[in-house]
């Protein structure tokens, strides 16, 4: 039995949750990452790196049977360079169009799939131009290295058009409708080596100040959206001959889904997969990369996911709670920074609702579950 070894670049939550789901499976892992205390590397072997150090990465690649990311933005170079001495999945190419807002909606067009409309922006004039055409209120978003709403400018009125060039300028812009949407709906899908393809159930998803603060999953949806999602999804992953696990997010607005961004990795609103769905996404990405057989999306149970953002609430609510599932990345509090997460699963939407709405009375986190249980309360999110 050869028992291979997984290499990641990128040691956050995401790498850290892939080490523990893999190890189940006999999988080793080796992590390459910028800092010396990523939290992955508390569960698996650490390698302090630099992700444009040939040095270093000609030997992980020498260390490792496949490697993957946790951490879309590892400069494309690198990704090819890698690929020259292992199997790298996702592929660069891949990896590379995730990394560009533009290319990416472009290709979601090409592929049947509505976007919000957007103009790529290059110059302030070019800005006023594309506010003109597309109107106001708009986005304006860097075309990389963007995350968890960072690299954007709302604009409200014309007036917004200098600060937002200020604020982004002299950098590859995306300027986007702004979308009133009903519901925020996110896909996660894995595609294995074989070109085997399966998709989890539909996620609904709530930010808060652009980062993601909590999910819902399965959704109340029409079977048409499902199907289209899911026919949507195969075709993205088909096109890119992509490997592995990825998200796309949608913007639901008057019945229509607009596309948003994909994750060309393991996804936060699938966290929920590993308590709530037959197989995870962290164990399902593994196996696709590894070129093994995929295990079955479908979901187990009523699932919500809690994002702890910034610092960990009362660890024991969540451990005293029959629903609760308690997960902690092993990282220093920090504003903004995703520390730990929540899952609570119930046999129906029903039980579910109370245990959400016992464990934010518990953790005086009301507000953060109350859209939760407004969406199951409706009805509109049904039992498993
Ligand atoms: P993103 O980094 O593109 O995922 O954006 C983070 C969050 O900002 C999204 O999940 C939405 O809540 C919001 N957002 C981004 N783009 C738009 C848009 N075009 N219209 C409305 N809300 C948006």
């Amino acid at each position: 039995m050869n028992r291979p070894t997984v290499g990641i670049l990128g040691g956050g939550q995401l790498a850290r949750m892939m080490a523990l789901c893999g190890a189940a499976l006999g999988v080793r892992f080796r992590i390459m990452d910028t800092a010396a205390d990523a939290c992955a590397g508390q569960v698996a072997e650490l390698v302090h790196a630099d992700f444009t150090d040939r040095e270093a990465l000609a030997a992980f690649a020498a260390s490792v049977d496949v490697v993957t990311f946790d951490f879309e933005n590892v400069p494309a170079a690198s990704a090819e360079y890698l690929a020259e001495h292992v199997p790298v999945f996702p592929n660069p190419r891949a990896l590379a169009l995730a990394q560009d807002r533009l290319e990416e909606k472009r290709l979601f067009r090409s592929l049947g799939m509505d976007t919000p409309a957007f103009e790529a922006v290059d110059s302030r004039d070019g800005l006023a131009g594309a506010v003109a055409r597309i109107g106001l209120p708009a986005i304006l978003k860097t075309r990389r290295l963007g995350y968890d709403g960072k690299g954007q400018f709302r604009l409200r009125s014309p007036g917004d058009v200098d600060a937002a060039w200020d604020a982004l300028g002299g950098v590859p812009l995306i300027l986007e409708q702004f979308v009133p949407f009903e519901r925020e709906l996110s896909v996660v899908a894995v595609r294995a080596r074989s070109g085997a393809f399966a998709a989890y159930p539909l996620t609904r998803n709530w930010h808060a100040d652009g980062i993601l603060s909590a999910s819902l999953s399965p959704v109340a949806a029409s079977t048409g959206i499902e199907q289209e999602v899911d026919a949507f999804a195969r075709r993205l992953a088909e096109s890119l001959d992509y490997v592995g696990t990825f998200a796309v997010e949608f913007f639901q607005h008057q019945g229509r889904l607009l596309a948003n961004e994909m994750a060309p990795r393991v996804h936060n609103s699938g966290h929920w997969t590993i308590e709530g769905a037959e197989t995870s996404q962290f164990e399902n990405h593994v196996r696709a990369v590894l070129g093994w057989p995929l295990g079955g999306t479908g979901a187990r149970a009523s699932a919500a996911m809690l994002n702890w953002i910034g610092s960990l609430p009362e660890r024991d609510a969540v451990l005293s709670s029959r629903e609760g599932h308690w997960h902690d990345y092993g990282k220093s509090a920090r504003a903004g920074r995703k520390v730990g997460h929540a899952t609570c699963v119930a046999a129906d939407a029903r039980t579910l609702a109370y245990a959400l709405a016992a464990l934010g009375v518990a953790l005086d986190r009301e507000g953060q579950v109350a859209p939760l249980l407004a969406a199951l309360g409706e009805g509109a999110e049904r039992a498993a």
